[in-house]
């Protein structure tokens, strides 16, 4: 299996907005893609980052909110999709991309991958939909960046079930995409309704992609939390908490697990991850069947 980490696009925002012990200088914050070229199931991404859509969809009012209060550079080569391409990889080999939340950011890129699939928690979504267009965007959401099929290629997850044991210290349940004891999908609550994360592991290798349970990985190893308005106006700060205190504990349980925040540059530098991939064909379609394995098609 090979795992990359792409930064596509970064925002512009203050450094203690972040973490506690940051300065009032603004500093860049990349938004990350993780590639994940997997043996059967061919190339999964989870999440999918800043592309052009960004900037189209905050062209007016209410949109145009977004984009004043959190500045955003895109360049042309940076998206998702450019840079699968210059690895040889078609947007159409993609087959997954995991939604870890419904944030603009996060969502971006989906319709650059026509083919994929998209796996999320079954409740990231739906409180969006009974929202006006001013409180999605209040929340960070922006409902034109959805694909139109995007409810037909939707494959959801429910939380509430009782779930696969992973025998992790302070995280110990979690779902298997497509089956895949190695591809654990674990509940992260406090930042957004549904919000998940990736742990990505096989022998040697092992990565807990963590999207925005923190932004930076100072929020759990110097015990630096975000400003708390900041966690407050758009999740639940005691959830957010409880989740940055688990994190805290894994690494010190599991310090060969990898913490990568979606947003921390620090944690993408010092990414590790030995390619284990043999010369099989990278991509080989999955059946519907596979997808019945835990994740199940939604009535959006
Ligand atoms: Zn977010």
């Amino acid at each position: 299996m090979r795992v990359e980490i792409l930064s596509c696009g970064h925002c512009i925002q203050v450094e203690a907005f972040s973490k506690g012990n940051g300065s009032p200088r603004k500093v860049s914050f990349p938004s990350s893609v993780v590639l994940i070229d997997h043996p059967r199931h061919g190339v999964i991404l989870f999440d999918s980052g800043y592309t052009d859509a960004f900037i189209e969809e905050t062209r007016h009012f209410p949109e145009r909110l977004y984009a004043l209060t959190t500045p955003v550079t895109i360049a042309n080569d940076t998206s998702a999709k450019s840079q699968l391409l210059r690895r040889g990889i078609a947007p159409e080999d993609v087959r997954h991309v995991v939604i870890s939340h419904f944030h603009a950011d996060h969502i971006a890129g989906l319709r650059d991958f026509p083919l994929a699939k998209f796996p999320f928690s079954d409740d990231a979504y739906l409180p969006f939909k009974k929202w006006s267009r001013l409180r999605q965007v209040s929340q960070g959401y922006l409902r034109g960046l959805l694909p139109d099929d995007f409810g037909d290629r939707s494959v959801t997850y429910d939380f509430s079930l009782p779930l696969r044991s992973i025998n992790l210290d302070y995280f110990e349940q979690a779902h298997f995409l497509l089956g895949e004891e190695s591809l654990a999908l674990i509940p992260l609550s406090g930042h957004a309704t549904g919000h998940i994360g990736l742990l990505v592991r096989e022998s040697g290798n092992s990565a807990f992609f963590v999207g925005d349970a923190c932004w930076h990985r100072d929020n759990f190893i110097r015990n630096s939390p975000p400003m708390r308005l900041a966690v407050s106006w758009l999740g639940d700060y005691q959830q957010y908490h409880s989740t940055l205190t688990s994190l805290k504990y894994l690494r010190y349980a599991h310090p060969e697990i990898q913490i990568i925040p979606c947003h921390c540059s620090d944690s993408h530098q010092s990414f590790i991850w030995q390619d284990t991939s043999t010369p099989t064909p990278n991509v080989i379609p999955t059946s519907p069947i596979q997808y019945q394995v835990e994740g199940r098609q939604p009535s959006l």
